[in-house]
């Protein structure tokens, strides 16, 4: 079992506290993501589960074992750090080899195992070069290789895709993760892409200030973030945000937006927002989650377009309700033009309620929102 354990760490260079009080629970061969903005804490939490750098107070275990104090070479561990560079000395096929000739595994185990990470990583054709003779993004191709070669019961990467163009990022992305659910190891991965953390993480540690704000599966995060950060940094566009005004109305309970549009809450949200009657709230949804209609219905609200951008498979709608600006995804057919109106439609079900104080997302009763 290589489970991971981290138990309230924190770690702080002078003043700055990179982390703050962090718990996380990893289970054995699961893939999770460290995710969040540039300072945000990813690599330092990473470091301090490496042993590349001791936490100020908190326990790491991995597998039950408390490993906080231990180096590198006693967690049971393999990783790929970008301060933690290949060997320049050794060509790649060494460079690949090096934990398997020090754990004195097999001749021919060692060269089957570096040939199929090399071929994952697509660097077999430079066995034999030396590091100064590969550019930067073979040489973190490299490292990757190495990581994954060992079969270690833990594996660590920080932004191990970061240095490789697009198009291989991409062909990179969904064949690591099927290597890395064939090799079983548990598997926590730093990336400050959103899109690299949605579509490989089993769960996904949204992390900022050095806090994590949310640890849930991709889908959840995307779909019920827990609060205004996870929404606005998730999603490409992330979430909109909309100045709401709740009212209650003949027993009913209604949100405002715009000059006078009511939008009418699931009856699961209706009471949690009854609390906020005569007061503001945070309208959240997603540009995919409204429906644009080039006519006019009672129940859709008349927006003019600001923008069009075509983006091949959607057109991206930029418009204007009140004084908020947001996006709106429709189908590439959909006929808008800028400066003229369009008729919006608001989803019920799609909308999340976010508090405008405390920024977090209403959520009442999960099981009955995600069952409707
Ligand atoms: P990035 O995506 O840019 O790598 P990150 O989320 O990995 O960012 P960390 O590298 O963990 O962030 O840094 C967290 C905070 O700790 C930052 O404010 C950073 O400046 C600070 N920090 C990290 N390492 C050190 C150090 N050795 N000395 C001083 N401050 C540090």
């Amino acid at each position: 079992m290589a489970d991971i354990q981290v138990i309230d760490a924190v770690k702080t260079f002078g003043k700055v506290v990179a982390v703050n009080h962090v718990s996380l629970d990893v289970h054995d061969q699961e893939f999770v993501v460290l995710l969040g903005p540039s300072g945000c804490g990813k690599t330092t939490l990473l470091r301090a589960i490496a042993g590349l750098g001791v936490v100020d107070s908190g326990q790491i275990l991995i597998g039950g074992r408390d490993v906080t104090y231990l180096p590198p070479k006693e967690r049971g561990i393999s990783m790929v750090f970008q301060s933690y560079a290949i060997f320049p000395h050794m060509n790649v096929f060494d460079n690949i080899a090096f934990g398997l000739k020090m754990q004195r595994t097999p001749k021919d185990e060692i060269r089957q195992r570096v040939q199929q990470a090399a071929e994952l990583l697509h660097i077999e054709d430079f066995l034999d070069r030396y590091p100064s003779q590969l550019s930067g993004g073979q040489r973190q191709r490299v490292a990757v290789a190495r990581a994954i070669a060992y079969h270690a019961g833990v594996l660590l990467m920080d932004e191990p895709l970061s240095n490789l163009d697009a198009l291989l990022r991409l062909e990179m992305r969904a064949e690591l993760k099927r290597l890395l659910s064939e090799i079983k190891a548990t598997t926590i991965y730093v990336t400050h892409d959103q899109v690299e953390a949605l579509s490989m993480g089993d769960r996904i540690a949204v992390m900022n200030k050095g806090r994590i704000l949310q640890f849930d599966a991709p889908t959840v995060v995307y779909d019920m973030p827990a609060d205004r950060f996870v929404a606005g940094f998730i999603g490409t566009p992330p979430m909109n945000f909309l100045e709401g005004q709740v009212r209650r109305e003949n027993g009913h309970i209604k949100v405002y937006i715009g000059e006078n549009f009511a939008v009418e809450p699931i009856p699961e949200m209706a009471e949690t927002l009854a609390a906020y009657d005569g007061k503001p709230i945070v309208v959240g949804i997603r540009a995919e989650n409204m429906e644009a209609l080039s006519q006019p219905a009672d129940d859709a609200l008349r927006v003019t377009v600001l923008v069009v951008e075509p983006l091949g498979s959607q057109n991206l709608l930029t418009i204007q309700i009140g004084s908020d600006i947001i996006k709106v995804s429709t189908h590439p057919d959909f006929p808008a033009r800028m400066n003229e109106d369009i008729w919006i439609r608001f989803p019920s079900d799609k909308i999340r309620w976010i508090d405008r104080d405390s920024g977090k997302t209403l959520i009442p009763d999960l099981e009955k929102l995600t069952a409707s």
